[in-house]
């Protein structure tokens, strides 16, 4: 390592990191306080240089579902390393975790599995998604088939078309954003998007006929997909309710729109099911996976490929030439063999049922802490992620004035308790997504860590 003697971890790190999703002023000028710098972990908890510990209650960002310090991936990563740090994908050219990993993503990918293109971030992923829709309805001869609908306050990343996909504003401001081509359709968030008694069912069946009236207000000739996660993630952690996606992929197949399952949080145990879309009934054409597929070890992501796309791009093979997509780092062994590594220990720890049976026990726990606290609106989640969101007012469900930061300051009660539980970018929302290696006793220190910070703030 080649240390600046004269500056301080931190110093060093103010001075010259572009801190994602941080205001850069308050950064620059200390008013955050410094960074905090984390230097080991194991099993759920992390601790910094100060010497903190903390459960880590968002498994970094919703990936290290096998938690920290598993011994067996670094050794599989070692290896790899030792044997062959590199190896490009190009013009047929593989390595022998690559083609394992890709053999295993086929045989247990919801839909109807293809081919594996992989990528190194779940918004990488997604821009491949939205390339081979394009790709997809060219090589059909159907060229206006391009524009993709995605829903408000979903997240599918930040880069150019995952970031339009991406259904927050504050994700588009100042930068040019959303992409032409890419729409936006109704939250399927019940507690805020739903008429006075109107039953899950039925707001469902609203919003199915809202995107039903997108697409024929766009023209079906011109919508190519419907991108969205199983839960919705970061903007806000909503489990769908009850019929929406049986309403929503009628529709879909009623005007030739492919469906683009976002698995990059839910897949691999995170939901108690292997993914989201095997929980909820869904046929996805394309499936975007990421975060658990190596546990957040080292980077790596995938755009599955459906038979459907996939066959009709081997078909035109002969006519359009090769397929003309892909990076460097496509399939990077040392990640393929972190991912096998990792896929070994969700199997092998069965992590699906784990996540549904802890997972049942902390939704459990997470109402019967919070549901009666006065400024708590809605508690919900689904398996391992749940959510607490915060109103003013309960009865009329009035929201908090933003500037209160009631979500931000429940967050920092907590993690000077030494829980780390996410507040949410979107609303007052309190986010968990713990390591799927959570006991039931770690559940109940989370959930009480979590409710004894909620009353601080109170
Ligand atoms: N899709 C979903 C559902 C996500 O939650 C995220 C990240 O949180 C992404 C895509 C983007 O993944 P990445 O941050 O690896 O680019």
């Amino acid at each position: 390592m080649s240390m600046n003697e004269t500056k301080s971890i931190a110093e060093m790190d103010r001075s010259s990191v572009l801190h994602p999703f941080t205001q850069l002023k308050e950064f620059a000028s200390g008013k955050m306080g410094d960074p905090t710098i984390v230097t080991g972990g194991k099993g759920i908890r992390i601790h910094d240089a100060r010497g903190h510990s903390y459960i880590d209650g968002f498994a970094g960002l919703y990936c290290v579902n096998i938690g920290y310090g598993r011994t067996e991936v670094a050794e599989a990563i070692a290896r790899q390393a030792y044997k062959l740090a590199y190896y490009h994908t190009y013009a047929a050219h593989t390595t022998e975790e690559l083609a394992i990993l890709s053999d295993r993503l086929v045989r247990m990918a919801p839909g109807k599995p293809s081919k594996v293109f992989y990528g190194l971030s779940g918004s990488d992923a997604n821009e491949t998604q939205a390339k081979l829709v394009w790709y997809y309805n060219n090589l059909r001869g159907l060229p206006k088939k391009k524009k993709i609908i995605s829903r408000e306050c979903g997240y599918h990343g930040c880069s150019v078309i995952s970031g339009s996909m991406t259904g927050m504003s504050f994700y588009h401001d100042h930068m040019d954003l959303p992409f032409p081509g890419i729409l936006h359709t109704g939250t399927p968030h019940h507690y805020w998007g739903a008429e006075p008694g109107e039953t899950e069912e039925a707001f469902s069946r609203r919003r199915a006929d809202e995107l039903e009236k997108l697409i024929l207000r766009e023209g079906p000739e011109t919508v190519g997909a419907f991108i969205a996660e199983p839960v919705l993630g970061t903007g806000g952690i909503t489990p769908p309710p009850a019929g929406y996606w049986r309403e929503i992929q009628a529709v879909l197949r009623r005007y030739d729109v492919l469906l683009i399952a976002d698995e990059v949080i839910c897949g691999f145990g995170r939901t108690g099911a292997d993914f989201g879309s095997t929980l909820y009934g869904m046929d996805p054409d394309l499936v975007t996976v990421a975060k658990g597929l190596t546990s957040g070890y080292v980077p790596l992501s995938a755009a599955i490929v459906g038979e459907r796309v996939y066959d009709v791009m081997e078909e035109a093979a002969d006519r359009v030439g090769a397929f003309s997509h892909g990076y460097t780092y496509s399939g990077h062994p040392i990640a393929a063999a972190a991912a096998n590594a990792v896929l070994d220990i969700v199997e092998k720890e069965k992590l699906s049922e784990r996540a549904r049976s802890i997972g049942l026990h902390f939704q459990r726990r997470l109402k019967e802490r919070f549901a009666q606290l006065e400024i708590v609106g809605e508690v919900r989640g689904v398996g391992l992620l749940g959510a607490v969101e915060f109103v003013a007012d309960r009865q009329t469900k009035r929201r908090f004035d933003p500037q209160l930061k009631i979500g931000a300051r429940v967050s920092k009660a907590a993690r000077d308790r030494g829980l780390i539980a996410r507040a949410m970018p979107h609303g007052d929302i309190l986010g968990f997504a713990p390591p799927l290696v959570v006991s039931e006793s770690e559940i109940d220190e989370i959930v009480d860590l979590a409710y004894r910070a909620t009353k601080q703030v109170m």
